[in-house]
Parts: C-alpha cells; sequence; structure tokens
C-alpha cells in the first residue's frame, strides 16, 4: 500500500498532478477541493455552508476540510492506497494524520508567489455552466464566451490581488509548519511547478522512485 500527500499553493497543479500520479498505480486520489465541489454540485448542507462561506469571500476553514476528509478515508475504498491533495492545513491536523496513516512520501509542489499571481488571476468560469477556463492553458475558442454553453465568462470575485494576497499570506503562514514537520519525519521531494504538467509528473516519479507515467 502507497500513501501520498501532495502539498502546493492553489494554482500549483496539486489537483491535476494528483490524479496523475494516482493514475496506473491502482491508488485512489481524495481532492479535498474536487470533494468541495461536489458537494457544492450535489446541494447538499455541506455544499450549502461551502456556498455561503465563499459568498462572504472567505476560505473553507481547517475543521470543515477536516471533517469532509475524515469521511471520505473513513470510506476504505483505498485497498491500493491514496494520494492526498488539500489536507493536512495545519500543524495540528499533520500531526494527528501522521500518527493515523503511514505516509510513503509528501511532494512538495513549489511555485514562486509571482507566478501564483499570474496564474490565479487568469482563471476563468462560465457563469453559465460553471467550467472553468484559464488564459493561460486553457483559452475558450471565442475570447469570454463558453465554448460548452456559450455562456458569458466572469472572474471569481475572490481573484483579485488583494485577497489572493491574504490567501497566499494565510497559506505560508499555516502551511510552512506542515512542511517543517513533514521534513522532520517523512520524506519531502521538493518538485518545480512551473514546468508543463507531464514534465512535472516525471520529476516527481522519479523523485518518488515509482514507474513512469503513461498518460
Ligand atoms: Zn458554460
Amino acid at each position: 500500500m502507497r500513501k501520498y500527500v501532495i502539498m502546493g499553493v492553489q494554482g500549483s497543479g496539486k489537483s491535476t498532478q494528483g490524479a496523475m500520479l494516482a493514475s496506473g498505480l491502482d491508488l485512489v486520489h481524495i481532492s479535498v477541493g474536487d470533494i468541495f465541489r461536489w458537494h457544492v454540485q450535489n446541494h447538499t448542507k455541506i455544499g450549502a455552508q461551502v456556498r455561503r462561506i465563499m459568498a462572504a469571500g472567505e476560505l473553507v476553514g481547517d475543521d470543515l476540510a477536516e471533517a469532509v476528509t475524515a469521511e471520505r478515508l473513513a470510506q476504505h475504498d483505498w485497498n491500493y492506497g491514496f494520494v492526498i491533495d488539500g489536507f493536512p492545513r495545519n500543524r495540528r491536523q499533520a500531526e494527528f494524520f501522521l500518527e493515523s496513516y503511514d505516509i510513503d512520501g509528501v511532494v512538495h509542489l513549489d511555485l514562486p508567489d509571482s507566478e501564483v499571481r499570474r496564474r490565479v488571476l487568469a482563471r476563468r468560469l462560465c457563469s453559465g455552466c460553471g467550467i472553468d477556463y484559464n488564459l493561460i492553458a486553457h483559452r475558450p475558442k471565442e475570447e469570454g464566451i463558453c465554448d460548452v454553453c456559450g455562456g458569458t465568462l466572469v472572474t471569481r470575485e475572490d481573484d483579485t490581488e488583494e485577497a489572493l494576497a491574504v490567501r497566499l499570506h494565510d497559506y505560508h503562514d499555516k502551511t510552512d509548519p506542515v512542511l517543517e514537520l513533514f521534513a522532520r519525519k517523512e520524506y519531502v521531494a521538493t518538485v518545480d511547478a512551473r514546468p508543463g504538467k507531464e514534465e512535472v509528473q516525471e520529476d516527481i516519479r522519479t523523485r518518488l522512485g515509482l514507474p513512469a507515467y503513461k498518460g
């Protein structure tokens, strides 16, 4: 059984890399962000809570992230192991997580703040169907219009310079101690998140001593 954690600031591609790492290794990919999105799309109680938090321009709290992660892991469908991203989010959670699970490796996707800013501020969202666009990596065919439904593309309310600066500060504040803790107890592979996603994945697998990514 293999268990990996992917850490990285928003825009570093941790969910994409988590899915790529899980594929071909029979690992279950647990993305906390995806779980929250699922709840929102399916109008659950947690989804309503997340919507309220986002509407207020705030971040989903650590306790809620912990609750959904615990619930997801308790399903025990990960016979060969898991890749988790978006958790743990603070030192207390990391300590508990390390006591509960044998982690084989931690991947730290390293992205300079300037590049985070460039990536996050290029994000667009369809106001009709909610699909994500990125003006750097995934451009719509017609500017400002959704390829899927023809809806108008908008910037997320919380993707402003000011809001991002607050989130980046908050991220480093809480995550740097988690990385320090992991580095003392587990193998942490710091990987440059700037190249293309295939290249980043190859780097991750080389560092973890895993077979090459087949796509
Ligand atoms: Zn659309």
